[in-house]
């Protein structure tokens, strides 16, 4: 029977030509590598997303074919993000914090055809395309005048000339809206990383969902800067609902330190913003050093690793920002569980309110969710029943890239490697990581517990719980710390501040002091190094 209906493909080049019709004077302001401020429109944007989809087809790029990036958040990312997916090729987006190995890795994996990267990661490109056979061209996305004056790439280009040579009008072709439009691959510290491609289909329904008001709640009246990268996991969907919702989008660049994002967020007076944990840390940091406020701030979404109650609090109790804490991975396109406004928090204590944001919140629609035990039973949603996280859903990963095994079981669901609770009311509470349990005497202890308290004490700014080797206890935590600079605690006042908040056998057995953290490729603290560093604490001990 046909459909009464008419049947359009969901495509994300309709979020560019809708902008470009009907909020074709938004403004997009990026910062550029050298540090000035670039402006243009959703108009500008769109006529150069047509160049470059004119330049593939030119270059006989075929649909499916995937052109990678090596880049920050810039207004030429996104017109890549358009120009590339809306004609039928995958943007592969490639994180730059992954080591020259990982880059060539996945490039091979991927068999990109094109790589068009930022100046500064010119040296990386150089190390890696000897060993890349499947790249036929380098694009420096740079003008003319900022090309290097020698490279050993053979056939490096210049974005902004190329640009120049080809036509600004472009007929976006009705693609299969189940055709891959991205490609992202995982961070991969436990092997090799794994590609997970999206499709047009997964990523209109996923932004769709994504912008409504139980989740990030993106509106035309919104200015929006997303740290969140746009080569990690399509920077949560953000290049497509700003464009889609008619928001004034900001792309920071590769300045990512709390004086350059206040900067930027008071001059263009962002309202909404997204990251990982450590970014508000940073920001935050540099507000409280200098007594500084940014009163049109008004949400942050947070996700990829918990998001401690201290920064929760001081957001909200300082600076009247809300939090919103999302839970995802890269197989789930991002956001699949966001902890939004409610009509009982009204009435909540801080402490209450801390609480209750420190929650990764309820699934949106169209993913669903539960944990189970060992026996892949679903267990109740009592907030005292843990097991390993499983989700299923539109925008969650079925099988890998050029893996042809599924990654999923009979009933579709994706288990996630994730451990936590449902509470009755329905929101999802993390614990932990599986691999980053850790294994006491046949006890369990949450780091992400023992790290949310000792975040809770003024004098310590980054703080990371890992399991090591015990003689008599297998696995006995050791607090790793850095405190906020020009003071200092000892290891026994830190053990004191769980007294009363934990069961004596949860308190880390030691603390031990860093100056700094390594932090893995999306930002989040390395605990695999952590975890190598200190392998041999109790035991030497
Ligand atoms: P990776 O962390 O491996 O670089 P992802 O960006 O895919 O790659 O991260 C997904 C993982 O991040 C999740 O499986 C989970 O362990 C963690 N994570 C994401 N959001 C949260 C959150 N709000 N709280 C705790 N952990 C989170």
């Amino acid at each position: 029977m046909s459909s009464p209906m008419q049947q359009i493909p969901l495509l994300t080049s309709s979020f560019i030509e809708h902008a470009h019709r009907w909020h074709g004077d938004q403004e997009i302001v990026s910062r550029l590598s050298e540090g000035s401020i670039h402006r243009y429109s959703y108009r500008d944007a769109y006529r150069r997303s047509c160049r470059v989809a004119n330049l593939l087809a030119q270059w006989g790029v075929e649909n499916g074919e995937r052109v990678a990036t090596l880049a920050w958040n810039s207004h030429r990312h996104f017109e890549l993000y358009y120009g590339i997916g809306g004609s039928g090729a995958v943007i592969h987006t490639i994180n730059p914090r992954y080591t020259t190995d990982q880059i060539r890795f996945i490039i091979n994996d991927a068999k990109d055809s094109y790589l068009f990267f930022d100046r500064d990661l010119l040296p990386i490109v150089e190390a890696v395309a000897p060993h890349c056979d499947s790249i036929r061209g380098f694009v420096l996305m740079e003008d003319k005048a900022r090309m290097p004056s020698q490279s050993s790439l053979k056939n490096l280009m210049c974005y902004e000339t190329l640009l120049l040579e080809v036509s600004d009008v472009y007929d976006w072709p009705p693609l299969d809206e189940n055709n891959l439009v991205s490609l992202c691959y995982t961070s991969g510290t436990t092997g090799n990383p794994k590609g997970v491609g999206y499709t047009h289909r997964s990523t209109c329904l996923h932004t769709l969902v994504a912008a409504s008001a139980n989740a990030l709640g993106v509106s035309r009246s919104d200015c929006v800067l997303p740290v969140v990268p746009l080569f990690h996991i399509n920077a949560w969907e953000l290049p497509y609902i700003c464009a889609m919702s008619g928001a004034k989008l900001v792309l920071p660049g590769a300045q990512l330190d709390g004086e350059s994002l206040f900067e930027l967020m008071q001059t263009e007076g962002v309202t909404l913003s997204a990251g990982v944990p450590t970014i508000w840390m940073g920001l935050l940091k540099y507000m409280k050093d200098n007594a500084l406020s940014l009163p049109e701030l008004k949400k942050v979404g947070t996700g990829g690793s918990a998001c401690p109650r201290s920064i929760i609090r001081e957001l909200h109790e300082t600076h009247g920002i809300r939090v919103m804490h999302g839970w995802g991975m890269t197989e789930t396109s991002s956001v699949v569980t966001l902890n939004t406004q409610t009509a009982e928090e009204k009435g909540l204590s801080m402490n209450d309110y801390c609480d209750h944001m420190s929650l990764q919140g309820p699934p949106l629609w169209g993913v669903d969710l539960k944990v189970v035990n060992e026996e892949g039973q679903e267990l109740p949603r009592d907030s005292g029943s843990v097991g390993e996280l499983k989700v299923r859903g539109h925008w969650v990963c079925e099988s890998y890239h050029n893996r042809h095994d599924t990654a999923v079981d009979e009933g579709g669901w994706l288990a996630t490697g994730d451990v936590g609770m449902i509470t009755p009311e329905g929101s999802l509470q993390l614990t932990d990581r599986l691999k980053d349990l850790i294994k006491s005497g046949g006890e369990w202890i949450s780091s992400a517990q023992l790290e949310d308290i000792a975040l809770e004490h003024p004098l310590i700014e980054m703080a990371s719980a890992i399991a090591v080797e015990h003689p008599k206890w297998d696995e006995r935590p050791l607090l790793v710390v850095k405190t906020v600079e020009g003071n200092h605690l000892s290891a026994q006042e830190i053990r004191d501040s769980y007294v009363g908040k934990l069961a004596k056998w949860a308190i880390p057995d030691d603390v031990v002091f860093v100056s700094e953290f390594p932090l893995g490729a999306t930002g989040k603290i390395h605990k695999l190094s952590l975890k190598q560093r200190f392998r041999d604490h109790f035991l030497a001990s």
